[in-house]
């Protein structure tokens, strides 16, 4: 079975010290390279520096496109099996969606597994 982490580059990192939906992503095709990945950008489609989204997406999403719109009016070049809704986004932004949902998925699966000790009966009792 598959994990996120078999993928063949290093997984999304996020990026210290700012907000949880900033991300470094590597680039699939240049060894090394990185580009930054800011999810909430462009109410949440998210932008990356990468060519593709500056030159390609980028200025469709400035000019009011909806990723149903450049879908259906064959706007873009849809690669990768896109979803619909994933149309104004490249592989990066999907990258870092996908790395966010399985750290956020790890985290509320911890914090479940916390709160279950906490509700057993043997619950420590204060002094
Ligand atoms: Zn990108």
């Amino acid at each position: 079975m598959s994990t996120p982490d078999d993928r063949p580059w290093p997984r999304p990192l996020p990026v210290p010290f700012e907000n949880v939906l900033r991300w470094w992503v590597h680039s699939h095709t240049i060894p090394g390279k990185v580009y930054l990945v800011d999810l909430g950008a462009f109410g949440t489609n998210g932008e990356c520096q990468c060519k593709n989204f500056a030159c390609e997406l980028a200025p469709l999403l400035a000019r009011g496109i909806t990723p149903r719109q450049a879908f259906e009016g064959e706007l873009v070049t849809l690669k990768e099996n896109k979803r619909p809704e994933d149309t104004l986004r490249c592989i990066h932004i999907l990258d870092a969606r996908s790395q966010f949902a399985d750290d956020f998925a790890r985290a509320l699966v911890r914090q479940q597994e916390h709160e279950h000790c906490w509700t057993d009966t043997d619950e420590p009792t204060n002094p």
